[in-house]
């Protein structure tokens, strides 16, 4: 049985597809949903 706590768990951002594995991923929320950007993408999303 996993155990769901330890489970490492993998995100991808959305912008430019580089995964949690490589570039750390941020996540927020934006209207309702729930989002992942990584650091290089991040200036982007804040500057529109
Ligand atoms: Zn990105």
């Amino acid at each position: 049985m996993a155990d769901p706590s330890k489970e490492n768990i993998e995100y991808e951002c959305e912008q430019c597809g580089t995964t949690s594995e490589l570039t750390p991923i941020i996540t927020y929320v934006y209207q309702g949903e729930e989002r992942h950007i990584c650091t290089h993408c991040l200036p982007t999303l804040i500057h529109g």
